[in-house]
């Protein structure tokens, strides 16, 4: 058999699709199972443009194989994109692309390798759908074991013993945690679920801080920290979702509390710039090592696993700063403390 034709058979053979390119981002070859992918035959995509026919646009950094291999000539292994079929569907695939060079090292094109991922897809949501309802459903016992635990408290239901007492904080304190981390899990899913689409509104962000300020100093004063505030003159107003961003604030008032040993500060600085308003949450606590500062921002992505979390906190913080316009970012030094700072535009 002639190189050739085992070359082609191998590619009709390959378990993914795969689409050769020229510089230009032509499509040159387009294997057997490429066309079961997207529908197109290997006669109707030869000689079209690569970006149009798979993705329908015109836009570069809508392709890997642009984006990367053609543009930057670097490799890019198993990355999620979509592509477009035939029929106008979109559908997720894992894609791995490689700008391609003759033997003298000339560019001459890339390749692209497509593994299409629709079913993975579905079972994904469909296990992540059930465990939103069995979290969900843990919510109302826990709520009603509090309530009881509450009334048992208040002595209505009869005296108790100190030792009763003590216990039942206990448990309480536990359910608290617990209830914490069903809020979070349950918040992260709803954004993982449909995108985070902010309400704007007009939102005082000092007003807001300062509410939040007052509610943190009761578990700040538990562990003898103190919490300052430094606002600039102006008032900093926005358009924001109040719900969502008061749920940023008091995510790096907890953690800066949580993380911050006895006696230690806190300071939240708000300042109002020409294009945004930036708010930075520093603490005198723990630091963050080095190693783990690129990770912190992803969804249950753990430092410490000795003090209390779900690891949903920052990445919530992120979802909602980065869906309306913001940035959110750490630096920090192990041992000395951490500064947290987001932006919002002003527009
Ligand atoms: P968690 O529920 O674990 O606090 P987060 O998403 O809020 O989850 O934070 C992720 C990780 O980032 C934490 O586990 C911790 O290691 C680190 N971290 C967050 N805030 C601080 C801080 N102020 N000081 C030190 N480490 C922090």
């Amino acid at each position: 058999m002639e190189k050739q034709q085992i070359y082609d058979i191998i590619i009709d053979n390959l378990p993914v699709g795969f689409s050769i390119v020229d510089k230009d981002g032509i499509i040159i070859d387009f294997n057997n199972t490429a066309e079961k992918i997207t529908g197109y035959t290997k006669k109707g995509v030869i000689g079209k443009s690569h970006l149009k026919m798979l993705h329908g646009t015109d836009d570069k950094d809508a392709c890997p194989l642009f984006k990367h291999a053609l543009q930057k000539h670097e490799q890019l292994i198993a990355t999620e994109a979509t592509i477009m079929k035939k029929n106008g569907d979109f559908i997720a695939v894992s894609v791995t692309t490689s700008p391609l060079f003759d033997s003298n090292g000339n560019f001459i094109g890339g390749i692209e390798l497509f593994r299409d991922m629709t079913e993975l897809k579905r079972l994904e949501r469909e296990r992540k759908n059930i465990l939103s309802m069995f979290v969900h459903d843990m919510k109302n016992p826990v709520i009603a074991a509090e309530g009881f635990i509450s009334r048992l408290l208040s002595g209505k239901a009869g005296p108790l013993s100190e030792t009763q007492k003590n216990y039942l904080e206990l448990v309480k304190e536990e359910l608290d945690g617990l209830q914490g981390l069903i809020t979070d899990f349950l918040e992260f899913s709803r954004f993982e679920a449909t995108e985070c689409k902010p309400v704007l509104g007009p939102f005082n962000m000092e007003a807001s801080m300062r509410k939040h300020i007052e509610i943190a100093k009761v578990e700040a004063e538990k562990k003898n920290i103190a919490i300052n505030f430094e606002t600039c003159e102006a008032e900093a107003v926005t358009n924001a979702d109040a719900m969502l961003i008061s749920r940023v604030i008091t995510n790096l008032l907890d953690n800066a509390i949580k993380y911050t040993n006895p006696g230690g500060a806190v300071t939240v600085r708000l300042d109002e710039r020409s294009e945004d308003i930036l708010v930075q949450v520093t603490d005198t606590g723990i630091g963050i090592p080095e190693e783990h500062l690129p990770y912190i921002f992803d969804a249950f992505y753990r430092g410490k696993r000795d003090l209390k979390g779900s690891g949903l906190g920052l990445s919530i913080a992120k979802t909602i700063v980065e869906a309306h316009g913001g940035r959110i970012w750490v630096e920090s030094i192990p041992g000395k403390g951490s500064t947290f700072s987001f932006t919002l535009p002003k527009k």
